[in-house]
Parts: C-alpha cells; sequence; structure tokens
C-alpha cells in the first residue's frame, strides 16, 4: 500500500460538490435521500469526473487501486461508505480510486471503528501505511506491525483483515516480485564501494510497484537485511533514499 497525497480540485468544481452534500443533507433531513441514485446522477456530472480524473492522476502513472495498489483503479471509492454515512458521500476527502474487488468484494460496506469512533481501516490520503502495516519478503503478504510490547496494530489488523491483503495470491506473487528486484538493487548497492545515491533511486522507483520502499526506508523493513547492510555500509545513500521514499 503506498501513501497517496490529495491533491486539490479545481476551485469550482469543489465548489460543486460542496453544494451537492448541501443538497444531499436537506434531502436525508426530509428523509428523501436515495444515495444510490443520487450518486449516480451526480457520477455523469463534470464535478465527479473532475474527481475521478483528479483521483487518477493522485495514484500515479500506473492509476492502481489506493488500497491494494494492484488492479486497475476503475471507480470512485468512498472511504467511509456513502449507504452508511452519506453525510460524506460528495465529499472529497472523502473519495478515492479503488478497484472492484477491494471496494465491492472486499471491503464493500464493512467499516470498522475504534472505541472513539475513529476508522480502524487505513486510508492512504491521510495515514502512513507502513505505521500499521509489515510486509513478509518470503510469502509476499501484509500483515500488522507489531509494537515493541508485541502487540499488533489494530488499524494494521482490520485494513488486512477487511481488504484481505494476506490471501490474495496474485497479489502476493506481484509483492515478491517486486520485492526481489528492490532487494536486489539494495543489496548490490550495499556491496559496492562505488554505489551512487541517484541511480539507485531511480533504479527503485521503477521496480516498486506496490509501495514497498515505504516498508524498507521508514516501515518495519529497516532493520532487514539487504536494507540494514546498506546503512551501515553508506549512511549516506541510505539517507537520501530515506528521504526520497518519505511519501512512498
Ligand atoms: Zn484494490
Amino acid at each position: 500500500m503506498r501513501k497517496i497525497c490529495r491533491k486539490a480540485l479545481p476551485k469550482a468544481e469543489a465548489g460543486k460538490l460542496r453544494t451537492e452534500q448541501t443538497n444531499a443533507n436537506a434531502k436525508l433531513a426530509g428523509k428523501t435521500l436515495d444515495v444510490q441514485k443520487e450518486w449516480k446522477r451526480a457520477r455523469q456530472n463534470k464535478p465527479l469526473k473532475v474527481a475521478f480524473d483528479t483521483l487518477l492522476g493522485m495514484a500515479g502513472n500506473r492509476e492502481r487501486c489506493m488500497y491494494c495498489g494492484d488492479s486497475q483503479g476503475t471507480d470512485i471509492e468512498h472511504f467511509w461508505p456513502k449507504n452508511t454515512y452519506p453525510k460524506k458521500m460528495f465529499r472529497w476527502n472523502n473519495l478515492l480510486l479503488g478497484c472492484t474487488a477491494c471496494g465491492r468484494d472486499h471491503k464493500g460496506t464493512r467499516f470498522p471503528l475504534d472505541a472513539g469512533k475513529k476508522p480502524l481501516l487505513i486510508d492512504p490520503t491521510k495515514d502512513d501505511p507502513w505505521l500499521f502495516l509489515d510486509f513478509d519478503p518470503m510469502t509476499g503478504n501484509f500483515s500488522a506491525r507489531y509494537d515493541a510490547l508485541g502487540n499488533p496494530a489494530p488499524k494494521g489488523a482490520k485494513t488486512v483483515e477487511v481488504l484481505a491483503l494476506d490471501r490474495r495470491e496474485a497479489l502476493a506473487s506481484g509483492h515478491q516480485k517486486a520485492y526481489k528486484h528492490i532487494s536486489k538493487l539494495i543489496s548490490e548497492a550495499a556491496a559496492t564501494s562505488t554505489a551512487d545515491a541517484t541511480t539507485l533511486i531511480s533504479g527503485l522507483k521503477e521496480v516498486d510497484e506496490y509501495g514497498i520502499l515505504g516498508w524498507c526506508f521508514r516501515g518495519a523493513g529497516i532493520n532487514e537485511p539487504p536494507m540494514s547492510s546498506l546503512r551501515s555500509a553508506h549512511p549516506a545513500i541510505w539517507a537520501k533514499c530515506v528521504k526520497a521514499f518519505k511519501n512512498s
């Protein structure tokens, strides 16, 4: 899972989405809101088309789903599900790019909250996924990150459970392949006295299809080889990589 930087919508479309939300709220108060119908109608209009294009731009060159990073992002996904939380259905901050498998098959209307009513799902536009997730290079699966006391991060555990990030074979094998390339480049740099940060960084960017560099350079992976070897062999290169991948 990749950290995503949310862009601003153009002013005109942002204003129109706010109006859509105001109108939806009024219908909700009058008990006449049909969420599906309202969304279907609005989805044909320019503000949501611009929102979709903006989400595609935020998702990077490959335009992948913001949850799994694997399949093509095909539609607007509501982080807070629109049927349960219609007051957020047109809120720009609630809109992500999702694939059918994540949005429909796995997440659906599931949206676990903690005792303080805060989401127990990672929002990649607000959270750093690698504070909550861990990666296993052997299996290619994601799991919850454990804290120093040995407790799994609740948000990581629920995200893995809801999105089935430990039960999707194609996803795991994609992670394994990407990590193999990443690991090779880092090992080679760690073993070479003439290693060059710029070359390493551009090579890593090219092979990081799933945002695993976040795990390598700021997540639990920093203490695993070959990352630990790079850090001790070339501290300056390590620091440049950490900086380069702080938003990966
Ligand atoms: Zn997905």
